[in-house]
């Protein structure tokens, strides 16, 4: 049926042929595997109409988790979306919203390149090569993990009453277990990570599936056996889809219900048995039940023969700080003996035959990784100075009122960029002003006197907001967004300044444009700014833009003479800069800001800024990236704003080198001819 079952095929008169319609393409580099598709599931069960999805000559249940998943939509692929009811059209619009905003995929995607130093073995035994997934070494002996698999005979226990009321148990477990899970994993690892447990909840809450259990139950059959036949039924369609990419679905269907026939066959029937020793874990597959109940304890590392760097083994490896191998082949399950083993996660390798002397040199190679770890953190405090006593102020990118606390945990000297927009995104209406004062105030008291960059509302491009109601563009890169929108919508921009002046009395505030692309933006922004602040009474406060439009920098002379400082934006000054969109699913690979392009581009920026008197921070991807912020120091940037995990590490290798060693890098990497000869470059 069409309510939650199979996709139903097109074509077929189903009541929505007269039905609203929206085509949308799914950005970033998932498709819609569980993660994405529990968030559209959420936002589509925020209405009251009935909205399917249709891909491929298929339609699917947007309210039914297994539905969508069968639908089998690839990165980059365009879906059509129907809905029918009172609200059809608003669900239309925030799904467009949620869609195009990634599904929750792509954050931090151009900051995940950092380039994590590398170990080599001397010897050249058999080995393994697989897919990187969670980098570091570990060594030792290779233990295959089985999770045994619970099969169940058709044999009740009780009457059919009993066996129901021992079904809805066995669910309502399962569902605190995921709750459970959810809540560490999120504690450890973050939303996103955690993201994964939500989706076997809603698996899990399949009305179409418990609906079949029932019925099954009631006619006698055992409730596990019931549960099993039909999570099974639903595991083979999910199966079908031809792409090997989309096995990771058929995989959370089948956690799921290894789960509850668990709790209904008794928790100690498989559960794995691990040696007592510490081992390299090798698998077929792990689910993120499996990956989420390790014990680190015991385990190196994680070697499967399936999988892909998007695999939630990947995902929870990198979480639990545990170096990871996916997709080695199942050559992986073939060895097992108590030989040490090295698996080496950052270049995706499993050595099996490791002469002695690669073992001492890996084990030390472990050591002073952990040594430099260590060091960073216990020193994230101490400021970036250079070994000469030049100092770069290294901030943090943040998008929630609560992050301003995490960051100056983190080591942050002060925020370089709060992206506004996210207050704005995921609700119905416009924060008020005064909501927005509580936010940036929320703010200003956690960072206790450290600055704080507002950056003024960056919608349009990749990030949309139904409430808003924005025309639809071809080319929304290059459309209405950034400074651009809100020059255009003053009853959006002047509460967001007013919220900004008004909080600027609780903390050193500075504000920020984005997107701007010519003087004329700069000046009209300026003096809006002005007059909102004389409305307020306030003291005035700097006022810099983002340099991240081509046409800026070739105008940052003449733009520098007009503002306190420039902080480069360098995921869109690179889209811009090498015409390639940022979340180009096939392209995304070659959007490297560390490009003598780019590279070449913020040298000017830093010049102009210099003549002007003004100073150039950073706070694009490569800010946090050990290359990019070397690089940029030898440039002149002064201030590196980036995530809250590059903080420690990037501070600590900038107090090792000298400018004169930056500067040198810097020129090195500014006469390169592509983005890989700069990776390539040896650092000090
Ligand atoms: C950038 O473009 O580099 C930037 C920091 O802004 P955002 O990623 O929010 O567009
Ligand atoms: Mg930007």
């Amino acid at each position: 049926g069409g309510d939650g079952g199979a996709p139903a095929p097109a074509g077929e008169a189903d009541g929505f042929e007269d039905a609203p319609s929206i085509d949308v393409r799914l950005v970033g580099r998932a498709g819609l595997h569980a993660r994405p598709s529990t968030w559209l599931v959420e936002v589509a069960s925020r209405y009251r109409s009935e909205i399917r999805v249709r891909h491929g000559g298929r339609t699917a249940n947007a309210k039914a988790l297994a539905s969508l998943l069968k639908l089998g939509v690839e990165a980059g692929e365009t879906i059509r979306i129907v809905a029918r009811g009172p609200d059809a059209e608003a669900a239309l619009e925030a799904l467009r919203e949620a869609v195009e905003g990634g599904l929750g995929e792509q954050e931090e995607a151009e900051e995940a390149r950092a380039a994590a130093p590398a170990w080599r073995p001397e010897s050249n035994g058999r080995a393994l090569a697989g897919v990187p997934a969670s980098p570091g070494l570990a060594i030792g002996p290779l233990w295959r993990f089985q999770a045994a698999r619970i099969v169940v005979d058709d044999r009740p226990e009780g009457e059919p009453a009993e066996e129901a009321r021992r079904l809805e148990a066995a669910l309502e477990a399962a569902r605190e277990q995921l709750e459970t899970l959810h809540d560490e994993v999120e504690a450890r690892a973050g939303k996103s990570e955690a993201m994964i447990f939500r989706a076997h909840q809603a698996l899990l809450a399949d009305e179409d599936l418990r609906g079949e259990v029932r019925v099954a139950v009631a006619a006698g059959h055992g409730a596990a056996w019931a549960w099993q036949r039909a999570v099974d039924a639903r595991v083979a369609e999910v199966a079908t889809v031809a792409d090997p990419r989309l096995a990771g679905r058929a995989a959370d269907l089948r956690d799921v219900g290894q789960r509850v026939l668990r709790l209904l066959a008794g928790e100690e029937r498989g559960a794995p048995r691990f040696p007592g020793h510490p081992v390299i874990l090798v698998a077929d597959d792990l689910t993120p039940s499996d990956t989420a109940r390790l014990d680190p304890a015991r385990v190196l590392g994680l070697c499967t023969a399936g999988g892909g760097p998007t695999s939630h083994t990947a995902i929870i490896a990198r979480s639990l700080d545990l170096p990871a191998v996916v997709g080695a082949g199942p050559a992986a399950l073939d060895v097992a003996d108590d030989r040490p083993c090295i698996l080496d996660g950052t270049a995706g390798r499993l050595y099996l035959e490791p002469s002695a002397a690669d073992l001492a040199s890996a084990r030390r190679f472990q050591a002073e990784l952990r040594g430099e770890r260590d060091r960073a953190m216990e020193t994230r405090f101490r400021p970036a100075l250079l070994r000469d006593g030049h100092r770069v102020e290294v901030a943090a990118n943040i998008a929630r009122p609560g992050e301003a606390a995490e960051a100056v945990e983190a080591g942050a000297e002060g925020v370089g960029l709060m992206r506004t927009e996210f207050l704005f995104l995921g609700r119905d209406a416009a924060p008020t002003e005064d909501e927005q004062v509580a936010a940036l105030t929320e703010m200003t008291r956690a960072l206790a006197g450290l600055p704080l960059i507002v950056r003024t509302l960056d919608i349009g491009g990749d990030k949309a907001v139904p409430y808003l109601s924005m025309p639809a563009e071809d080319n929304p890169f290059l459309g209405v967004r950034g400074i651009r929108l809100c020059l255009r919508r003053p009853e959006l921009f002047v509460p967001q300044l007013r919220a900004i002046y008004r909080a600027s009395v609780t903390g050193p505030l500075l504000i920020m444009f984005p997107m701007v692309s010519t003087l004329e933006e700069l000046r009209e922004a300026k003096e809006t700014a002005e007059r909102v602040r004389l409305e307020v009474g306030v003291a005035p406060v700097p006022i810099g833009i983002m340099v991240e439009v081509p046409s800026a920098v070739v105008m940052a002379e003449e733009l520098a003479r007009e503002v306190d400082f420039f902080s480069v934006g360098t995921n869109d000054l690179t889209q811009y800069v090498l015409a390639i969109d940022r979340m180009h699913p096939a392209l995304a690979a070659q959007v490297d800001g560390l490009h003598p392009a780019v590279l070449r581009m913020i040298d000017l920026t830093v010049r102009a800024a210099d003549a002007a008197g003004k100073w150039v921070g950073v706070c694009g991807g490569i800010a946090g990236d050990p290359a990019g912020a070397l690089a940029l120091t030898g440039l002149g940037v002064r201030e590196l704003s980036m995530s809250l995990p590059s903080i420690p590490p990037v501070k600590a290798l900038l107090r090792g080198v000298t400018l004169a060693q930056a500067r040198a890098f810097a020129k090195r990497a500014l006469a390169c001819a592509t983005a890989g000869e700069v990776r390539a470059l040896p650092m000090p």
